[in-house]
C-alpha cells in the first residue's frame, strides 16, 4: 500500500515510512492511496473472529508488504492480550435502539490504548529492522498522551517527549503520564490550552533543523497506523449487530476527529454504515463546520470532558480531502487559509459528500449529566463523561430508520473522570485494580511556557540524534 499527503507536494511513503513519520514534509497529513474493499462476502466470512484476528485481517491491506500476515498477528495478540476483557472491546446494550461499545479495557483506561498498545509494538518492530533511534514528540489533552507513554516506556532507541497544558488534565490522567519514570520518558506541562501545545508540536515537525537530526515521530492520531487500528472496532462491533446484512449507525465523541475518521474508513472499505454521528461538547467547530459548512476556529473552554476541547481537529483535514476528490493542490490552499485566518469554508463538492454519511450534535454540560443519568437509571450503566455526550448524540440524532441500532463508542473508563462521575449520578466509580496504586506513586514532569523555542531546546537537549 502507497501512502500520499493530502496537501500533494510530499513524497509517497509505505506502511513503514508513514508509521515512522510525522507528519507529511509539506505539511499534510499521509493517507492510503486508494481504499482497500471488502466483498458483502468477504464481511460475512468475519463474524465470529477472536478480536487479534479480525484485526489482522481488516489491517494487512493497509500494511501490505511491511509486515508478514503471520507477523502482523502476532503483534495484535500481544497488543490486545493486554486488555481486561476477554472481548477486547465488548459491546453492551442499553435500551432497545442504544448500544454502547465499551473501548476503555486497556492498560491507561480510554480508547487510545486500542491503537497505541499496537502502535508501540510497530515502532519497535520497524526500529529492530535498522539502526535507528525514534523522538516521538506529542500532543496530549491527557488520554492520548498516558496511551502512547504506557506503550513505549522503557523501550530502547525511543525517547518520548509529552505535552499536555497545564491544569487542563484531570488528576488520574496526570498521574497516568507522570508517574512513569522511566529515563526514555519526558513530561512536560505547558501553559496554554490543548491547541497551543499541538501547534507546537506541528512547528516542530515542519522545523528542518529538528526534522534533520532527529527521527522525528507521532503518536497524536496524524499518525496513520492510529487511524487503521481503530478502523477494526467498527467492523467487530458491526459484526455482532448482523452486518453485513443490516446497517449500524455509530455515535462518536470526537476531538481531533481521529476516531471518527476511523469508521469513515470502515464504511469506504464496504461496511454498510447508516449514518456516523459526531458528538461535540461546547466546542463545537466540527458541529459547526458539519452543520453549516463554517470550519472557523473559536477559542477552547475547558469542560468535563477535556479530551474533546479542541478547536483544531487535525483529521478533519483528511476528511476534506477524500470528500473534496483528493485534489492535494486544492487542499493545500484551503489550510493555508485556514493557519492564517482561523477559517475556511467548505466547498459544496466536500459538503454533499460528507453528508450522505455524516450528521453531528452538540452536548453542553446539562444534556452531558443528564444522559449519564439515563444510562444509569435506566440501563444501570455508568458512562465517563465524554461517552455520555457520545449518548446524548445517539439519542437526539434525527432521521435515522427505525431498525438501525445506534452504538456509542465509550472512549474513557468512568474512574478516569470520577468528580464529573459523581456530581451527575451520585456514583463514585473506583478505579480499576490493573491501575495499582496510582495516588501513592511519585510524579515527574517539567512546566515550561508555552513558547516554541523553549520547548525546542528542552526537547534538543535531551533527545538522541538519529544515526547514519
Ligand atoms: C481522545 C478522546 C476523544 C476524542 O477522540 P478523537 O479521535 O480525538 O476525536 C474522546 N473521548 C476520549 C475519552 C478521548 O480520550
Amino acid at each position: 500500500m502507497k501512502y500520499v499527503s493530502t496537501r500533494g507536494q510530499a513524497p509517497s511513503l509505505d506502511f513503514e515510512g508513514v508509521t515512522l513519520a510525522g507528519l507529511a514534509s509539506d505539511g499534510g497529513l499521509y493517507v492510503p492511496e486508494v481504499w482497500p474493499t471488502f466483498s458483502p462476502d468477504e464481511i460475512a466470512a468475519l463474524a465470529g473472529l477472536p478480536y487479534p484476528e479480525l484485526a489482522q485481517k481488516i489491517m494487512q491491506p493497509f500494511v501490505g508488504d511491511s509486515i508478514a500476515p503471520d507477523r502482523l498477528l502476532e503483534l495484535t495478540r500481544q497488543a490486545y492480550g493486554r486488555f481486561a476483557h476477554a472481548g477486547v472491546t465488548p459491546l453492551k446494550q442499553l435500551d432497545e435502539r442504544q448500544w454502547v461499545l465499551e473501548l476503555f479495557h486497556g492498560p491507561t483506561l480510554a480508547f487510545k490504548d486500542v491503537a497505541l498498545q499496537l502502535l508501540g509494538l510497530l515502532f519497535e518492530e520497524f526500529l529492530s529492522r535498522r539502526d535507528d533511534h525514534l523522538t516521538i514528540v506529542g500532543a496530549t489533552s491527557g488520554d492520548t498522551g498516558s496511551a502512547a507513554i504506557d506503550a513505549v516506556a522503557g523501550r530502547a532507541k525511543i525517547d518520548i517527549f509529552m505535552l499536555h497544558p497545564y491544569g487542563r488534565v484531570s488528576d488520574v490522567q496526570r498521574r497516568q503520564m507522570t508517574t512513569v519514570l522511566a529515563p526514555n520518558v519526558h513530561n512536560i506541562a505547558i501553559d496554554g490550552s490543548f491547541d497551543d501545545a499541538q501547534a507546537t508540536v506541528k512547528r516542530m515537525f515542519n522545523d528542518a533543523e529538528i526534522t534533520g537530526k532527529y527521527g522525528i515521530a507521532a503518536v497524536n492520531s496524524i499518525n496513520w497506523a492510529r487511524l487503521m487500528a481503530q478502523v477494526v472496532y467498527y467492523f467487530y462491533a458491526a459484526l455482532q449487530l448482523g452486518a453485513p446484512h443490516r446497517k449500524v449507525a455509530f455515535s462518536v465523541p470526537t476531538g481531533n476527529f481521529g476516531d471518527v475518521f476511523a469508521g469513515y474508513v470502515a464504511a469506504k472499505m464496504g461496511l454498510p454504515i447508516e449514518r456516523l454521528i459526531v458528538a461535540t461538547n461546547i466546542n463545537d467547530i466540527l458541529h459547526r463546520a458539519l452543520s453549516t459548512g463554517d470550519y472557523s476556529a473559536g477559542t477552547v473552554t475547558p469542560t468535563a470532558a477535556p479530551s474533546m476541547d479542541i478547536q483544531v481537529s487535525s483529521n478533519f483535514e483528511r476528511l476534506l480531502f477524500d470528500a473534496g476528490g483528493k485534489d492535494g493542490a486544492a487542499m493545500a490552499q484551503q489550510m493555508r487559509t485556514f493557519e492564517s485566518t482561523k477559517a475556511l469554508q467548505l466547498t459544496n463538492t466536500q459538503r454533499e459528500s460528507i453528508a450522505t454519511l455524516f450528521s453531528s450534535e452538540r452536548a453542553d454540560g446539562v444534556d452531558m449529566a443528564h444522559a449519564m443519568r439515563w444510562a444509569h437509571e435506566n440501563a444501570g450503566e455508568v458512562l465517563d463523561p465524554h461517552t455520555a455526550i457520545g449518548l446524548h448524540a445517539a439519542r437526539v440524532a434525527k432521521d435515522l430508520p427505525a431498525d438501525v441500532p445506534v452504538v456509542t463508542l465509550a472512549t474513557a473508563h468512568p474512574a478516569k473522570f470520577v468528580d464529573a462521575v459523581e456530581r451527575a449520578t451520585g456514583v463514585r466509580p473506583p478505579l480499576p485494580v490493573r491501575v495499582g496504586d496510582l495516588f501513592e506513586r511519585e510524579e515527574a514532569c517539567t512546566r515550561l511556557s508555552g513558547d516554541y523555542a523553549v520547548v525546542a531546546d528542552f526537547v534538543t537537549a535531551r533527545a538522541t540524534p538519529r544515526h547514519g
